[in-house]
């Protein structure tokens, strides 16, 4: 009966400590649940004009509580915004085309209704005078400029001139992108004077008449903000920072929203665990982890917060910021700041000895996340992104959801950081 009950109690602990071993530090269950909740409906794709970003924000504050760490502030910021949120209709030759996936609208564009003819730029034998001649003919009166994106990049001179009220008599452009159509950027910070459509080539091919019924608002000072937390360290003479940004691409009309799971509800669970795990192992230098706003609308939540740190920027000894890991490409892209580069070393031997990712593969640093503002002033940072993995092809897509996003490289992103600054502090 006695050695019963001791087997039992044996059986129990066992089974405990094998269910904690498999949790880990990274613990993926609770990591999974974060994601899932912050591309959830709920939050409408964490964007501005249905205040998801601001229920969003909320939540992480919350999570940042629960995970234990000693400090959490909300540092407001206000931006301009351009926003989709009434009707988004579109018919190419009376057929209607589907919002997110058809066509999206440039996030600067004004909205439009009514119905025009759709001029198709000659790209073979392009002649720019043609085309002004052309748009000048009254059968091409209040039209829509319709051309291949990287071809009106590549003439963006003459591309320009269509965009202005009083360039032309043309009605707007059509930009032609192929399928999946992305909605690049959150929105605008202004609003231009013509409309700008994006277009797979498939719905817009031999098109002659396009019907559009297109609602833009213009949100002026809207008020959002970054979330900070503060782990303690036993010394207060330096610090790590963890950033990550939880905006993102918000809803195109009343139907479509981007639910962002890897862009970048991936990051920002992340650096709520890392919190977690700095509050349960109290580390040497005081941590901080923040939940960027306003990235995805041109890095407006860092940028506001690199002119506005609440510690000296100086006084960062590394900043690590996680945007888009929710993917399974075994090799890791990053880009590092010049100040960052004395100490890339320390995180190829962590990966080396670790055997986390096949390879770390470093690009040329870019204006393409909240590391940026930070780089340029000096703090030596790295940026982790999972590049080219199979949650990839739908980044800034209506795609980028719980479905789609990948939990592979989180493990080994969460070992990198944190095997970096265990050897970083010895
Ligand atoms: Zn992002």
């Amino acid at each position: 009966m006695k050695q019963n009950r001791l087997f039992r109690w044996v059986a129990v602990l066992l089974v405990m400590v094998l269910s904690c071993a498999a949790a880990g530090a990274q613990d993926l269950p609770r990591y999974k649940k974060i994601v899932k909740q912050l591309s959830s409906a709920k939050y409408q794709g964490r964007g501005y004009a249905r205040d998801g970003v601001r229920r969003a924000g909320k939540y992480i504050a919350r999570q940042f509580e629960k995970a234990g760490a000693d400090e959490v502030t909300l540092q407001p910021f206000t931006l301009d915004i351009n926003t989709f949120n009434g009707d988004m209709e579109m018919w190419a030759d009376g057929r209607k085309l589907v919002a997110g996936i058809d066509f999206s609208m440039r996030e600067y564009s004004p909205g439009v209704h009514g119905e025009f003819p759709v001029y198709h730029v000659d790209t073979l034998n392009f002649d720019e005078e043609k085309l002004f001649a052309d748009l000048a003919k009254p059968e091409n009166a209040n039209c829509l400029v319709c051309c291949e994106f990287w071809f009106t990049y590549k003439h963006r001179a003459a591309f320009s001139k269509l965009q202005k009220k009083d360039g032309s008599t043309n009605a707007g452009l059509l930009y032609e992108w192929t399928s999946p159509i992305k909605f690049y950027k959150a929105y605008g910070e202004k609003v231009v004077d013509k409309p700008i459509v994006w277009v797979t080539p498939e719905a817009i091919a031999g098109v002659r008449s396009v019907k559009l019924n297109v609602d833009n608002e213009f949100l002026k000072g809207y008020a959002t903000e970054n979330v900070i937390a503060r782990v303690n360290g036993r010394r207060h003479d330096g610090c790590y920072v963890f950033t990550a940004h939880y905006d993102h691409l918000g809803n195109l009309g009343r139907k479509v929203y981007y639910p962002g799971a890897n862009d970048n509800a991936s990051g920002t669970a992340a650096i709520i665990l890392l919190a977690k795990y700095y509050a349960e192992h109290q580390p040497e230098y005081d941590m901080y982890f923040i939940a960027f706003s306003g990235e995805d609308a041109n890095l407006r939540g860092s940028t506001w917060y690199a002119e506005h740190p609440v510690v000296p920027l100086d006084q960062i000894r590394y900043l690590f910021n996680l945007d888009m890991i929710g993917d399974d490409n075994p090799v890791q892209y990053c880009e590092v700041s010049d100040a960052g580069m004395e100490k890339y070393p320390l995180f190829e031997q962590v990966n080396r000895d670790e055997g986390l990712f096949r390879a770390l593969n470093r690009g040329d640093l870019a204006a393409n996340s909240d590391h940026y503002p930070f780089a340029t002033r000096g703090v030596p940072c790295i940026f982790l992104e999972n590049q080219e993995g199979s949650a990839f092809p739908y980044y800034h897509t209506p795609e980028d959801n719980k479905k789609t996003v990948r939990f592979d490289s989180y493990e080994p992103v969460f070992r990198l950081v944190t095997g970096f600054i265990e050897r970083d502090c010895r």
